[in-house]
């Protein structure tokens, strides 16, 4: 037997229900932020992704799918939605310098993790970005939308963590100080530490190796190193936050995977899954767009990962229930005469509204009952010769055992049955 690859999750009856309901409550409140939707390809020229998440990043170091065509052009499966949805917007030119411009997207993105640490390689994330002429109020309004988001659930332990990067100006001092200190502490730092600390020295930051953290907590903290824009910046987005009563805590060592934000960055993190684990971030991105040759204007995000979402929820117990499965008819034709009055009949319900199935393959009348439980049909119709001589339908109500006569024709009578038993009470399935 082929196995889904690892790091796969399949999602099965009724799950995938319950998660697309979840992607819709969330996309509920984008859509209410006026985010309007674009739709991104799964692939990307790997380029895009090298050069607005950068080269020093774990996902293009190690982690993303990448694939050569038969034409030899370098492909990847998108790590992220941020840099496939600048790109499309930017080609589109839907940026204008002066305006605003909102947009989301959803949909599953791809990196090489580790599986046993729990990580899927392939994970649902739905994203929104700010784009044009925005301001601090825009980045509190993105955390205002997931914690809205969180609200609705009643996500379990979430903690909203905030920093602010620092911007082309402050930023280059910052670095600095982090290179002079990690320098003067290299013998303490893993391989990939001291590495980074002459190519990436912010990455260092986000190290998870335990022998790095002493050295990572007593690091310059980026606050102290904000100009006078960037503090500004920072304070407004906390007094913001503050006069919304949402909770937040600045942790200034929170730098992100990913090499494109400066100014606010932030994490929404859970610690009901047993460690700590983010469901939502983003950040603000000043020179991303430029760099993949946009209006030079800024740009502000976030994307959430759906299957933390949808654990989350779980625990929470506010998973939206899937939709009512019973089904409303099962059809057995018995006989040849029979068949293409069941596949009419099937056509004409199904029409009308109702979901309908046929039996078709039942050679026992047990089998097809079986075959009716496990649809979970509130009611089954069986056709034989008796019924098509007699153009009359005898229904059962699988519930109370009932039968109830119904003329073939008109069908009308048969359907506003059903409609009543079922608008009345949704039926839970049988089996
Ligand atoms: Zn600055
Ligand atoms: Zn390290």
């Amino acid at each position: 037997m082929i196995h889904a690859p690892r790091g796969i999750k399949d999602r099965i009856p009724p799950e995938e229900d319950r998660f697309l309901a979840l992607l819709s409550v969330a996309e509920e409140h984008l859509q209410k932020a006026g985010f309007k939707k674009v739709g991104l390809p799964i692939f990307e020229l790997s380029a895009l992704f090298t050069r607005s998440i950068g080269l020093e990043t774990d996902i293009v170091e190690k982690e993303m799918y990448l694939f050569e065509d038969k034409g030899g052009e370098r492909f990847a499966l998108r790590p992220e939605g941020t840099a496939s949805l600048l790109r499309l917007a930017i080609q589109h030119h839907l940026i204008e310098p002066a305006r605003i411009t909102r947009l989301s997207y959803q949909g599953p993105m791809f990196r090489h993790e580790r599986p046993q640490a729990g990580r899927l390689r392939q994970f649902h994330q739905i994203g929104a970005e700010i784009l044009g002429a925005i301001t601090p109020q825009d980045n509190i309004d993105l955390l205002v939308v997931i914690d809205s988001i969180s609200q609705k659930l009643n996500l379990p332990g979430t903690t909203l963590f905030i920093n602010n990067m620092g911007c082309a100006r402050c930023r280059p001092v910052f670095r600095e100080a982090l290179v002079e200190y990690l320098e003067a502490h290299q013998s303490g730092l893993c391989v990939t530490c001291q590495k980074r600390t002459a190519t990436n020295p912010l990455r260092v930051l986000d190290c998870k190796v335990p022998d790095c953290q002493p050295i990572i907590e007593k690091a310059p903290s980026i606050i102290d190193f904000l100009c006078e824009t960037s503090r500004i910046h920072h304070e407004t987005v906390c007094s913001g936050l503050r006069n919304l009563s949402i909770p937040f805590t600045v942790n200034p060592r929170l730098v992100r995977g990913l090499d494109y934000y400066t100014e606010t960055t932030f994490e929404f993190v859970s610690d009901a899954l047993g460690s700590q684990s983010t469901w939502a971030a983003g950040g603000q991105y000043d020179g991303l767009i430029g760099q993949l040759e946009g209006p030079d204007v800024p740009g502000a995000g976030f994307a959430i990962g759906m299957e933390r979402l949808s654990l989350l929820a779980e625990k929470a117990g506010t998973l939206p229930l899937p939709p009512d499965y019973s089904q409303d008819i099962s059809i057995i034709p018995l006989g040849d005469l029979a068949v293409p009055l069941a596949q009419s009949l099937l056509r004409d319900l199904r029409s009308a509204g109702l979901s309908a199935t046929g039996i078709f393959g039942a050679t026992k009348i047990k089998q097809g009952f079986k075959q009716a439980e496990r649809d979970g049909s509130r009611f089954l119709l069986i056709i034989g010769e008796d019924e098509i001589a007699k153009k009359e339908l005898v229904v059962k109500d699988l519930l109370t055992s009932e039968q109830i006569p119904f003329p073939l024709f008109p069908l009308t009578s048969l359907i506003d049955h059903i409609r009543s038993v079922r608008d009345l009470k949704k039926v839970s399935p049988i089996s």
